[in-house]
């Protein structure tokens, strides 16, 4: 009867072949894709001079594409717009102001979708130090009744 063991990457029993001993991963694409991967990691975590020359490599590449992450936001909007939206949130707490703005208070100018800071106001109309940045979508609007 032939010895069978589990694979390290699914799980499965699996027959080791003839001439891989050691084989620890079972024949599926995706189980020797993850011992490739784990091969990498590995090389990656312990051998310095791998990971030099994977870094010259890389670095090699994006010198000769450098119009790769242009052409890739163009070709993924959400990415895209994932960026935009952390780039105004970042903004958004660089420029934290202790004290509200009165027109917060004088609606009903239109409310933009978007980043904004939100914090407990005292009577005065101070706002505390603490806030948090919240992120508002307008659904829809008070619209003006009909006269
Ligand atoms: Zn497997």
């Amino acid at each position: 009867m032939k010895s069978t063991r589990l694979c390290l990457a699914c799980g499965n029993a699996f027959v080791p072949l003839r001439h891989v001993p050691h084989q620890r991963y079972c024949s599926s694409k995706a189980c020797q894709r993850a011992r490739r991967r784990d091969w990498q990691n590995n090389r990656l975590r312990n051998d310095s001079d791998y990971r030099d020359n994977q870094a010259r490599a890389q670095a090699k590449w994006r010198a000769g594409h450098s119009g790769y992450w242009r052409e890739y936001r163009a070709a993924h909007p959400a990415y895209r717009e994932r960026n935009r939206s952390m780039q105004r949130l970042r903004n958004a707490q660089r420029s934290v102001r202790p004290i509200a703005k009165m027109d917060v208070i004088s609606l009903p100018r239109s409310l933009d979708s978007g980043f904004y800071l939100l914090s407990h106001a005292d009577d005065a109309g101070v706002a505390k130090m603490n806030a948090w940045t919240v992120h508002i979508a307008v659904l829809s609007a008070p619209t003006a009744p009909p006269t």
